[in-house]
């Protein structure tokens, strides 16, 4: 990956030729990724200061995954770790939805985070979520 920007990296996957951007969600404290070049890939306006993505960008994990068999999710794995005396695990099961605009991210109101129904400009690259 190479830095576009402050807020965007570039990468490109040498099996395939897919070609992405990947940016940090400041409302799951974690990365994610389009595909800008391959299938399904998303339309992007070229701007690696203010990016606009389209359509909107849905992320979920654990339980959300729509078919996921229903035994064990990060729910259930970190229920387990706590009964057990352990810290849970940083994954958690979320729904991120939102429209990136201008450099902003539009979060709808499916998701799961604090960020729910609020925007706020797509943050500094960041390495993890602490
Ligand atoms: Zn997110
Ligand atoms: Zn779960």
């Amino acid at each position: 990956m190479s830095a576009l920007s402050k807020i965007l990296r570039n990468w490109r996957n040498p099996d395939n030729g897919d070609e992405g951007l990947t940016f940090f969600c400041p409302g799951c404290g974690d990365h994610h990724s389009i595909r800008t070049k391959g299938a399904t890939a998303w339309g992007w306006n070229g701007d690696v200061e203010k990016p606009t993505f389209t359509p909107s960008v849905l992320v979920r994990s654990g339980h959300y995954v729509p078919g996921r068999d229903k035994d064990g999710c990060w729910c259930t794995y970190n229920a387990e770790r706590e009964a057990k005396g352990e810290k849970p695990s940083k994954f958690k099961c979320e729904v991120c939805h939102s429209f990136v605009k201008d450099g902003q991210m539009q979060f709808l109101s499916d998701c799961t985070h604090a960020l729910a129904g609020q925007t706020v400009p797509l943050p500094e690259w960041t390495e993890d979520g602490t």
